[in-house]
């Protein structure tokens, strides 16, 4: 699926793929995740489960991520 994370340093929405295949959720949920940032050049760790649920919520309201975490809190 594709989702979104934020470059930690540039403070940019990235969007990119996520393997999202039933076993591969299974596997991956508890753990982090290690991104090579197309924006900063570096790689961050984001937690599997955090960029899943941004990517859901991306699928089923259409609407961007950062607005749908600004709206939970
Ligand atoms: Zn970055």
């Amino acid at each position: 699926m594709e989702t979104n994370f934020t470059c930690p340093d540039q403070e940019v929405v990235v969007a990119f793929e996520l393997p999202s295949s039933p076993d591969e959720v299974v596997e991956l949920w508890s753990y982090a995740i290690s991104i090579n940032c197309p924006v900063c050049g570096g790689s961050h760790d984001v937690l599997y489960r955090d960029v899943y649920l941004v990517g859901l919520m991306k699928e089923l309201r259409c609407i961007p991520a950062d607005v749908q975490r600004a709206r939970l809190h």
